[in-house]
């Protein structure tokens, strides 16, 4: 399981997860503040020795370009469309064993199209491979679910799970309303409960921190 730490604007707005290192860091760097930490468990370095953070806030506001929180990456991708093939529906777990996720552009990007989240899916490697440089309607695939840029709350929730604590602080952000709707997605992520690709999430959303 990754071990994450909320990460807090000085406006207190939620901002993303960020891996325990990075928090340490920045609250040793004086760049941020424990706002919450799990008492009972510290962690040490050289010099000296803190209960654990759960939850951080940056010591000085900062303006987060919206390019950041746009950027596609393949588990962000992944994770919207719930593991699943958007052309023929398989989840991972059924894939053959040379088979793959991997990021299909519904325009091709050599007929025009875009690396935005308005038009990338989750392709198995067999899907995308037949649908290779055709439109949609050239080829009759159409993705099952219209691609959109999805909440960047309900990413981070998707692929690293949140502690009550840290779950408390986007509540008090974002009101109740979206804790429901991600307690919906992780039942569908993880109904089984176990984690249904991936977990190897990609650190590069800490870039905006
Ligand atoms: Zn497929």
């Amino acid at each position: 399981m990754i071990i994450g730490c909320l990460a807090l604007n000085a406006s207190f707005e939620p901002l993303t997860m960020v891996p325990m290192r990075r928090a340490l860091r920045l609250v040793i760097d004086g760049k941020a503040e424990i706002v919450e930490a799990e008492m009972d468990r510290v962690v040490r370095s050289e010099r000296l020795t803190m209960p654990r953070p759960a939850v951080i806030r940056l010591t000085k506001f900062i303006h987060v370009p919206r390019r950041f929180r746009r950027q596609v990456t393949n588990t962000f991708l992944f994770a919207r469309d719930h593991y699943r093939c958007q052309y023929c529906g398989r989840p991972a777990a059924e894939l053959k064993p040379r088979e793959a996720l991997t990021r299909d552009h519904v325009i091709p990007i050599s007929r025009g199209g875009k690396n935005d989240w308005g038009n990338v899916v989750t392709a198995c490697s067999p899907c995308n491979t037949r649908k290779g440089n055709r439109l949609p309607y050239e080829i009759g695939m159409h993705p099952l679910t219209h691609p959109v840029e999805p909440h960047f709350v309900h990413l981070s929730w998707a692929v690293r799970r949140l502690t009550q604590t840290q779950a408390r602080y986007i509540k008090t952000f974002y009101g109740d309303a979206i804790l429901h709707q991600l307690e919906a997605l992780e039942h569908r992520v993880h109904p089984h409960g176990h984690r249904a690709a991936d977990s190897k999430a990609h650190p590069d959303e800490a870039a905006a921190v």
